[in-house]
């Protein structure tokens, strides 16, 4: 018999394929069968989602590291997060488009506009590229704290991204759900995303310590170079739009 899914020959007595795992499948497709196989892949997928959530707040080294050190059935899978947290952020997006959180007046009061700046049209590109800039987060912040922890040779930049791209898509699955929920009571976006930054700051703080095994005072100062490098980045990347706004104008 040979394999329907990597084409590599086996024995016929096999239900599953030896070489790639697939199941051995000779039936049709019946109504009976499509519940069977929805119940059991969305529900196994729906608990391994369950297990993973609450096992980044238990113990999110457990997920990380399990994960690096090789158990990568037992946890959702970091790029599945992400693409979790895509769509949840998606999802926010689309709301918040239709007024959901009420008119949201980006361009603010201050008089000291920039001319020529179309913010409303800034922030729609925003959000139509809010899925590469989640993406891309990851990797800066990786980049960041392989520079905070520079002397730690046990994880590598790879293995920087693994962390971010669990702890930050964890904390946005959760704030943006928390969001979603208090938009039906609160009708201001600012109001609501103000108020989830304890919690993103919080989870990281906690996460970090963890993962690291930091005493306080390490945390402190690792968190403080951590917040030094944003800052230098951050005024260079602001030095670069504005630069390029600039000579947009000419
Ligand atoms: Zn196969």
């Amino acid at each position: 018999m040979i394999c329907k899914n990597c084409d590599v020959p086996f024995n016929e007595d096999f239900q599953f394929c030896p070489h790639c795992g697939g199941r051995v499948v000779n039936e049709r497709v019946t109504t009976k069968s499509l519940l069977i196989e929805f119940a059991e892949k969305f529900l196994s997928y729906d608990n391994k989602f369950a297990k993973t959530f609450r096992m980044l707040f238990k113990a999110p080294e457990t997920v990380i590291n399990g994960y690096l050190q090789g158990a990568r059935h037992k946890y959702i899978n970091p790029f599945t997060y992400l693409l979790i947290s895509i769509t949840i952020s998606g999802l926010n997006i689309y709301l918040m488009k239709k007024g959901f959180y009420g008119e949201i007046n980006f361009t603010g009061n201050s008089d000291n506009k920039i001319e020529n700046f179309d913010m409303q049209n800034f922030t729609s590109s925003i959000f139509d590229y809010h899925s590469f800039i989640t993406t891309a987060f990851i990797p800066f912040f990786a980049l960041l704290s392989k520079l905070v922890f520079w002397k730690r040779k046990d994880y590598n930049f790879a293995e920087h991204n693994i962390i971010y791209c669990y702890t930050y898509n964890h904390v946005s699955i959760l704030t943006i759900s928390l969001i979603i929920v208090l938009g039906f009571f609160v009708k201001s976006y600012m109001t609501l995303s103000a108020l989830m930054y304890p919690i993103i700051f919080g989870y990281h703080f906690y996460a970090l310590k963890r993962i690291f095994n930091l005493t306080i005072k390490q945390l402190i100062l690792k968190s403080l170079l951590f917040f030094v490098l944003l800052a230098f980045f951050y005024i260079v990347i602001l030095f670069i739009i504005g630069m390029l706004m600039f000579k947009s104008m000419l």
